[in-house]
């Protein structure tokens, strides 16, 4: 089997604090109260942590929902949807030193931004899913068109943000 490259501790600091950071950004954008984030169950998942079937070469991150029970003895006390940010590590890292590792800095995308970018794409997906704004099994047909609308809102989110080095991620992460 092949091996992935996935995140050392470094890269692991850097997604904690671009969760941080993308939490509260959209948390302040769509004013999400306590309660609501209650509501909305999350986590966030690295390579080493995502089952075989969590795991995509055609994405750098992607939001996968599961049924969240908690039970005591037979009684359901708790039954919500909860949704599985999987960052695919190998593909963010082939992103960040690009394909010619000869290349100049200047060519290459940071890792922070870069994460504060997919997490905060992620995440406002899912305050959509949790608002009933998405569907979950939207129609295959529907689905650029929803991509369209969170990646306008990401950049909305982002905009006050964006130094440098996020600019030339929003550059390069720019669809059609
Ligand atoms: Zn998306």
């Amino acid at each position: 089997m092949r091996r992935l490259q996935s995140f050392g501790k470094t890269e692991l600091k850097a997604v904690r604090r671009a969760r941080a950071e993308a939490e509260a950004l959209v948390g302040e954008f769509y004013v999400l109260a306590p309660r609501e984030w209650e509501r909305m169950t999350y986590e966030v998942r690295t390579l080493d942590e995502l089952a075989p079937e969590e795991i995509s070469d055609q994405a750098f991150a992607q939001v996968l929902c599961y049924d969240f029970m908690r039970r005591i003895g037979s009684t359901i006390v708790d039954r919500r949807d909860l949704y599985r940010i999987c960052l695919q590590d190998h593909r963010i890292l082939q992103a960040i030193n690009g394909s010619r590792p000869a290349a100049p800095r200047a060519d290459h995308l940071a890792l922070e931004p870069f994460l504060l970018y997919l997490l905060t794409h992620e995440l406002i997906h899912i305050v959509r899913f949790t608002q009933r704004l998405q569907h979950l099994d939207l129609a295959p047909a529907l689905r650029p068109q929803e991509e369209m609308s969170v990646e306008q809102t990401t950049r909305h989110v982002l905009a006050p943000m964006a130094d440098r080095a996020l600019r030339r991620v929003l550059e390069a992460c720019a669809i059609g």
